[in-house]
Parts: structure tokens; sequence; C-alpha cells
């Protein structure tokens, strides 16, 4: 008996003694989901200088480290911070700031929110976003613009569809832009867009694709200072979903210099691993700089749209539209031109990601990349989308070392018209999470927004029970191909890190890396709790950049 209550005093002086290793913050009584290799879940964790010192049971952390600030998580679950892998941070930014077309049941109510708007900002150049016309209950396919053209005879309007591959322009901005005259003299313009006509060969307003090129060409920005707000929004809408990180798919290398911007003001801790279009001015930029890396945001990639969207028939597929006549799609970057910027990446050491939507798109895509993987093993090169691929194809993800990366809500989103395009046997192949998991072993995961929402809830919900936020249709949609929740958090989170060079530093709680976690308001181990769901708190190397109290 004396010999263990000598042993118990000598254990607690031991400890008395290790504590005193110095913290910035410990947070204990919580779950933490480490998505390490073996996925441990432990109870409390100890940060300094932005760095994880340590993750392990509640005792161990308490008693050796004394912390400047200690919090007590209440149970709740902690999880690395959520990397959106595919985002458009600056499309949100200006979609807030133009009219809020998202969500529309009709094309009244579309007028009577531009009219709103336009009484309130008085704007020169009236831009919306966000339409929709599969939510119209009156609609018979894409809008015509007789009824914006009454009531704006003479000021341009532009309005993007939801997918920002199509939009309807009065004849104010079709004329002032020449884009017809454009569209049918330049080939590159439809061989990569169209525009539709109606039975009289006049153009209804709806331009998709590279068609609506000469538009984007005069299409006026918002004032700086609006912009940069705008893109601070954004950043609080994500954090309070625990998004840390975002993947930008397409970004203009001016945009880099505003994002630059924020950061050197300290208002933008946002992890952002940007995309470049590949225009020459940012291909120039790229062989510039190389690998541009500035406080939390990395250039290191081209982001390349191979095809169109499969709502608007631009998706390039390997059979003809379901419900077009002869129609398969196509590219809107010529093969040729998609080999040159696949040996720039190369030569720039760029990763290069490429939206293909189509089977056609995507096989193209796989060999391209092939060619490159056979040289360079380990280059990650990425497909945005993956959407519809020949089952024949799958395996060649593998063999070509390619990453899916894909976006979930996209299924569900989808689900009640992908087969009037496809057809059935078209299907079998479409918005396969799982059989592209099998091949390549990791997939990026992301939201899109905004082309879906922000919220990586729905994400987990769509991928794992395959259902839209409604919770539609009941049983899933091709449940074959849903994958498990630690599979979506993974995607979410260290996958995402891989798909971007950077699991050293982010993508798991683990001793060393960045500290950039976040507490859960509910835990994901039920499928009930996917949906209403929100970050607790958010931290980025440490810091708590959002907390709902
Ligand atoms: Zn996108």
């Amino acid at each position: 008996m004396k010999n263990i209550i000598v042993l118990f005093i000598f254990l607690s002086l031991l400890q008395s003694c290790m504590k005193g290793e110095s913290a910035d913050l410990v947070i204990h009584n919580a779950q933490i989901y480490t998505m390490d290799d073996f996925n441990t879940v432990h109870n409390a964790i100890a940060i300094k200088d932005g760095k994880i010192l340590e993750v392990g049971p509640e005792r161990q952390i308490i008693n050796k480290y004394s912390a400047e600030e200690t919090i007590d998580a209440g149970s709740k679950s902690i999880y690395p911070g959520f990397i959106d892998a595919h985002g458009h941070i600056l499309s949100y930014a200006r979609q807030k700031l133009s009219i809020n077309l998202v969500g529309c049941k009709s094309y009244d109510e579309m007028l009577v929110r531009i009219e709103m708007y336009q009484s309130r900002h008085n704007r020169k150049f009236i831009i919306g976003r966000g339409w929709n016309q599969n939510l119209w209950k009156k609609s018979d396919g894409m809008p015509t613009n007789d009824r914006l053209n009454e009531l704006f005879p003479d000021i341009p309007v532009c309005l993007f569809r939801i997918d920002g591959h199509a939009l309807l322009a009065n004849d104010y901005l079709i004329k002032n832009s020449n884009v017809v005259e454009k569209f049918n003299t330049n080939p590159e313009l439809h061989e990569g867009g169209y525009l539709i006509l109606d039975s009289l060969q006049n153009t209804t307003g709806v331009f998709i694709d590279n068609a609506m090129n000469p538009i984007l060409d005069i299409l006026p920005d918002f004032p700086l200072n609006e912009l940069k707000d705008a893109i601070l929004e954004v950043q609080e809408e994500l954090f309070g979903y625990g998004i840390t990180g975002v993947h930008e798919a397409g970004l203009q290398f001016e945009e880099v210099e505003i994002l630059d911007e924020l950061m050197e003001e300290g208002k933008l801790p946002l992890n952002i691993y940007g995309m470049l279009l590949p225009t020459d001015d940012n291909i120039a930029f790229a062989r510039e700089n190389g690998i541009y890396q500035k406080d939390n945001l990395t250039i290191r990639s081209f982001k390349v749209y191979g095809d169109g969207a499969l709502g608007s028939r631009g998706a390039f597929l390997k059979h003809n539209y379901a419900d077009m006549h002869d129609h398969k799609g196509y590219l809107t970057t010529s093969l040729n031109r998609m080999k040159e910027i696949a040996t720039i990446c190369e030569e720039v050491n760029y990763q290069m990601n490429t939206h293909a939507i189509g089977d056609s798109t995507n096989r193209i895509m796989l060999d391209i990349y092939q060619e490159i993987y056979d040289v360079k093993p380990d280059h990650r090169w990425r497909i945005e989308h993956a959407q519809i691929v020949d089952p024949k194809d799958f395996k060649l993800f593998a063999d070509a070392g390619v990453f899916p990366s894909v976006q979930p809500t996209h299924a569900t989103s989808d689900q009640s018209w992908a087969e009037s395009r496809l057809g059935k046997a078209g299907m079998a192949g479409a918005y396969a999470y799982r059989s592209l998991l099998n091949q390549f072993g990791m997939i990026a995961i992301g939201t899109d927004f905004p082309v879906e929402a922000t919220d990586p809830f729905l994400t987990i919900h769509a991928a794992v029970n395959r259902q839209n936020a409604e919770g539609i249709p009941g049983g899933g949609f091709q449940m074959e191909e849903s994958i498990s929740i630690e599979q979506c958090l993974r995607g979410m989170t260290i996958w995402a890190a891989f798909a971007a060079f950077q699991e050293n530093e982010l993508g798991t709680i683990e001793k060393g890396k960045d500290a950039t976690i976040i507490i859960l308001e509910s835990p994901l181990n039920a499928t009930e709790q996917f949906k209403n769901n929100f970050a607790f708190m958010t931290f980025i190397k440490g810091k708590k950049v959002y907390s709902v109290e």
C-alpha cells in the first residue's frame, strides 16, 4: 500500500513537472476525427504558432500543456477544415453583386426581380445570374428575350444561366456587342458553342458556351471595392460551413492581384488554391512566376474548359443526345489547343485541371493525360466533374494516374432530366463516384458553388444518401454509386489536399500540420444529421476565424 502511495505521489509530481510545455491553444472534451490513415479519434488537441503540437487523449493533453487559451468543446466533433475542391469565389462574389435569379420559379418572377434591383441600383448595364428554366412551371425549353426587350429597349441586359454555360441577352446588347456577326465569322465560336434561333431563324437571345464570348468581352466589372467586399462576404459564408480552403476553378491573373491585396490587408485568411484560365496573359504569368505561393494563396494549375454542360447540351458525348437529333455536343477548346496547353503545363510544372462533362471529352482528356503520365508519374492531373464516363474508360483513370474531382450535388440536381439527355444506356457511367474512387483510390470533392449551394453538408448528403436537399428520391439516385461518409470526408479533406499537393500541411489533424480545424455543431455519424449542420467554430492556422457565439 505504501508503495502505491509513493508511486502516486511520484506520478503526480512528474505530471506537474511535465505540465508547462506551452501552447497557444488547447481544445479538449471533443471527438476529434483526425482523418489520418487509421482515422484515429482523440479528445484533445494542443496548438502553437498555427501548427498542431499534439493530438491525443484528454488527460494526456490537459496535463502536459499550459495554454494561453483553453476551449471546452462540449463533446462536439472536430474535423480537419473542409477543402472545397471545386468552387468559384470570384463568380460567387459577382453573383452577389448581380441580380440574384437563383430559385426563380417563372420568367415573370425573374422580370420582377430585375425591375426591383434596377429601381434600387440604376446600373448602366444590367447583369443577373442564376436562372434555371428547369425550375419554371410552364417551361418548354430555353427562354426567349421578347419580354426583356419590351421592358428594357435601350439598356443592355445580360442574364446568366445557373451553370454559367448559357446566357440570355436582350436585343440592345446583341446589337451593341455585334455578337451574331462575330459568331458567324469566327469558327472557334461556333465550333464550341451555339445560339438558339426561332422558327424564322432570328436569334432568341440565348447564347451557349463559346457563343457567349463576344458578350463576355464587353461585360463591365463591378467597382473594385464592391467586389472585394463581396469576396469577404463569400468567405464568411464558407467559414460558417466549416470550409477553410477552396480550389478556385478559373482565375484571371488580375483576380490573383485582388486576392493578394485582400490577403496583404489581413482580411482573407481562407486557403485558396487557384486554377488559372489558359489565356495568353495568364500563361505569361505562369511562365514568369512559376509556382506562385504567397501567404495562403497558391497558383500552380490551369483550368481548361473541355466542353459545355449537359443541361444546355454542350457536353461532348460519344453518342447523339437522346433528345436532340444529330447532336453530340462539342469541345469548347480544340483538341490541338488542349494538347498545347498540356505541353505548357508540363513546361511550367503546373497541374492541368480540365472540365470534362461528356464521355467523349473525358476519353479525349484521359488519352492526353496518359502521354504526360508516361514521363511524369505523379502529375496528379485532374478531370473536373468527370460527370459522364464510358464504363469502358473507367480504368484509364487508374492507368493514367488521373485525379477525379467531383461534385456530388450535381448528381442529385440533374437526376430528373439527365436520362432524357443521355438515354437509359448513357446513364451507366454517369455521376459514378464510387466507380471513379475504386479506380484512382482517391477523389477530390467540391460543391461547385455558385452553380450549387456552398453548403458542404448537402454535398455529403448527396454523396452518401444520393438525395437532394428535399430528400428526393426516397431510396437514393443510383445508389450503387454512393460512397461512405468516411470516403466523402476524405474527399473534402486529405484527398482534396492531395489534389493540390498540400497533403503535408493540410487535410488531417496530425502533429506538425496546420491547425486548420473545425468544430461542428452536430456529429457526422448519422445520416439524418448531414443536413442543417454548420460550423460551431472555424480555425485557420490556430486562429479563430469564425464562431457562432
Ligand atoms: Zn465549376
